[in-house]
């Protein structure tokens, strides 16, 4: 009985150390990297610095100047490699202890004629989406994720997917695209040329277009929160509906994306491209940020009364967990910061004009404006 017991307690802590020596062994590696890195930069500074050998409290100070650069170097990891994606299964397991099964929001869908547009949660604040030709029987996913949010939803109305749609290639939008895969695998996976979109089967470039049934999509290449992000644009007139912009994570109601791969001045023109579309044309964002975003609109931006008057309708719906999409892009237009850096108001309030007349702001001003306003968001709310 005691071999048993003493065989059992073997197996038990056998499997449970085995598990606990491979996510030491991941941490360990992860670390000893970047300290190998910083020690490694220091000193190829130092020695070009021609100022070797260093005094014990300067090279310190390189040191933890090196490592703190290192360690901006996780998003490195997050974007690309697989240790990104066990942070990401770490996040659905936490999303779905907050959450349950239900997710961050009521399952709504929004019709125009033939056409639906279904937001499905996931995680904490994710939308993917699943739109709906009804005339014609065509389903196209954008953005999945995570693959059983989505999974449930199709099989709940018994429905496969005709193609699916990544805008870029994060883990909380492309997250679910292999398993997808597996489970549909004759399913084209459509994603831009230049973001390393995890699983894709058909690459996609600026301007490009392409149909399914009524949908009729166009690409448009907007970089700067990745450098290969685009955003797809939904014909509408097939359904005598307005155009819907799927737009990821480059343009929120009321935000736009953290620009984590490429320069303000690169935003600014993938934001001009939205400035472009018609007042009528809806938004379908990648996240539920409404309530920060015009939390931080009204601050930033503190006499627009239509900001104020859109985050008291946003509170109400989330008060009942309600979706706030869509929004459109003439509403943008009137309380989005970071599509109004041409705006007297915004610029004055970021001290960026005097009491001088008023002039049409040059595009290097716009973009330093810009970088101004994604900085005060960060410090004001963290959101990618
Ligand atoms: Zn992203």
């Amino acid at each position: 009985m005691r071999a048993l017991l003493g065989g059992a307690i073997d197996i038990v802590f056998g499997i449970g150390g085995g598990f606990l020596f491979r996510i030491c062994g991941w941490v360990c590696v992860y670390y000893v990297v970047f300290i190998s890195l910083a020690i490694f930069s220091t000193s190829i500074g130092a020695a070009c610095c021609f100022d070797w050998p260093l005094s014990g409290s300067s090279f310190l100070r390189r040191f933890q100047a090196c490592l703190l650069e290192c360690l901006k170097s996780r998003y490195y990891f997050y974007s690309r490699t697989r240790i990104g994606y066990y942070y990401h299964q770490q996040d659905i397991k936490k999303a779905k202890e907050k959450l349950g099964d239900n997710g961050h929001s009521e399952l709504t869908d929004f019709e125009y004629g033939n056409l639906t547009v279904l937001p499905i949660p996931m995680l904490l604040d994710n939308y993917a989406y699943l739109v709906t030709d009804k005339k014609n029987g065509k389903n196209i996913l954008i953005d999945p994720g995570h693959a059983e949010a989505v999974q449930r939803v199709l099989n709940s109305r018994n429905i496969q997917p005709d193609a699916i749609l990544v805008t870029h290639k994060h883990w909380d939008h492309s997250g679910g695209n292999d398993e997808l895969k597996g489970h549909f695998p004759n399913v084209p996976l459509y994603g831009g040329a230049e973001d390393n979109v995890p699983g894709i089967t058909r690459t996609l470039v600026d301007k490009e277009t392409f149909d399914f049934g009524d949908l009729h999509f166009k690409v448009m290449f907007t970089p700067g929160h990745t450098v290969g992000h685009i955003v797809y644009l939904l014909d509408g007139k097939p359904f005598d509906a307005p155009d819907s912009l799927f737009s990821g994570d480059h343009v929120f109601i009321a935000g736009c994306g953290r620009m984590f791969e490429a320069k303000p001045s690169v935003m600014l023109a993938s934001l001009d491209k939205i400035l472009t579309l018609p007042n009528e044309t809806l938004l379908w964002p990648g996240h539920e940020y409404a309530k920060e975003n015009l939390e931080f609109a009204c601050n930033i931006d503190s006499e627009n009364s239509e900001a104020q008057r859109k985050l008291e309708w946003v509170e109400s719906r989330r008060e009942s967990s309600l979706c706030t999409c869509p929004s459109s892009i003439g509403e943008e237009k009137s309380f989005n910061p970071f599509l109004r850096t041409s705006e007297e108001a915004i610029l004055r309030q970021l001290g960026m004009i005097d009491c001088g007349d008023f002039t049409t702001p040059s595009d290097e001003i716009r973009a330093r404006a810009l970088a101004m306003i994604r900085e005060q968001k960060d410090k004001f709310n963290y959101k990618l």
